[in-house]
């Protein structure tokens, strides 16, 4: 047994004797009571999950950590000399903001918990969480810190699970399901924080709206799976014919929307014709449209500077209405406008 183990045993005592109630130490026989049993108590404490460890205050050295830390991490209780030590085996990107944290609340003589990485012997990482007392002496200055160390990986790991799930249902809530682009709760969250964006900045703002033409027509010749496998296709092309910050959305059944911020007039109306060549060069079969037999769209297209009082509801009406046009000059093609103010 080497010095420092020998010394944990001693001070092992110790520590216990800053866990006792001061009611339960008279009643105990104080002194005499607790060298007796130090021995009973000591067992108790090791015999535990939590890990205890006591710091001196003045040298900065542990004067006791549990054996349960060498079954946990790896590293024997002799191995654990300073706070150094116990820095240096905490993750590098924990390290500062943990060790800053506790040296802060040790130096207020402020109780204190910290969660953080340590370093296993296999070069693993483990969580855990220390929870510290601030041990004063009887003039009230710092003595020591005492503490347990708690293994929380199993809960982290719980933790990590749920924000991952909770980040996943959050995506899918935005999505839409039967094509993979955004729906339209994603746009009119879209709509909201372009628009703010483009007041800020006094930005362009364009809308492009699509709607399939003929659709009702396919769903009846061809059916709602293959309709459905229509809608995809035609989602797909539309994303891969937008800019990264653009949105592309599924306002509903055979209608699509695309918002494109910093996007001025002419460049919305070259979006809308990209989009409009590139469905056409999908040449989906539609044995009902009078346009080659192929899935065609119309376009509405507008563009805004917001300004004042301007309501984006309004904005996507008016680009409605152009859709509405493009409708009725016989559909296949695009009809833009620019609202300035
Ligand atoms: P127009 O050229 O004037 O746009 O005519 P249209 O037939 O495309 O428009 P209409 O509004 O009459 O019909 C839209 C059709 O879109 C009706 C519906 O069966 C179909 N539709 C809507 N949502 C879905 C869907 O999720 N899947 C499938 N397969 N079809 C859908
Ligand atoms: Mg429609
Ligand atoms: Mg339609």
């Amino acid at each position: 047994m080497n010095r420092l183990e020998n010394n944990n045993i001693a001070l092992g005592a110790d520590f216990l004797r800053h866990e006792m109630t001061p009611a339960a130490s008279a009643a105990a026989g104080v002194e005499g009571y607790m060298e007796h049993d130090a021995a009973v108590y000591r067992t108790l404490l090791e015999s535990t999950k939590a890990i205890p460890w006591k710091i001196d205050w003045a040298t900065m050295e542990f004067a006791y950590i549990g054996p349960q830390i060498e079954a946990l991490l790896g590293w024997a209780p002799s191995s654990w000399k300073t706070v150094q030590d116990w820095a240096a085996r905490m993750h590098p990107e924990d390290r500062e903001k943990v060790v800053e944290f506790c040296v802060a609340q040790s130096q207020a003589g402020t109780d204190h918990e910290a969660d953080y990485r340590a370093l296993t012997s296999r070069g693993e990482y483990v969580w855990l969480r220390d929870v510290v007392h601030v041990v004063r002496d009887a003039r009230g200055d710092v003595e020591s810190l005492v503490g347990f160390m708690f293994d929380i990986s199993e809960r982290k790991k719980t933790e990590e699970k749920l924000a991952a799930l909770q980040r996943e249902l959050e995506a899918l809530s935005f999505k839409d399901s039967l094509t993979g682009v955004g729906n339209r709760r994603a746009f009119d969250a879209s709509l909201e924080r372009e628009w703010s964006a483009a007041l800020r900045h006094a930005a362009p703002l364009s809308l492009v709206m699509v709607d399939i033409d003929f659709f009702k027509s396919y769903n009846d010749y061809y059916g709602h799976v293959q309709g459905d496998e229509c809608l995809r296709r035609v989602a797909g092309v539309l994303s891969s014919a937008v800019r990264p910050g653009d949105f592309v959305g599924r306002f509903g059944g055979e209608e699509f929307v695309l918002l494109l911020p910093n996007t001025g007039a002419d460049a919305a109306r070259q979006v809308a014709e990209r989009c409009r060549n590139r469905i056409a060069a999908e040449e989906i079969a539609h044995e009902r449209s009078p346009f080659r037999q192929t899935v065609t769209a119309s376009f509405g297209v507008g563009t805004t500077i917001p300004a004042g009082a301007a309501d984006p509801v309004a904005f996507v009406n008016l680009v409605d209405t152009q859709l509405y046009h493009a409708k009725d000059n016989g559909r296949d093609c695009i009809a833009a406008v620019n609202r300035v103010g």
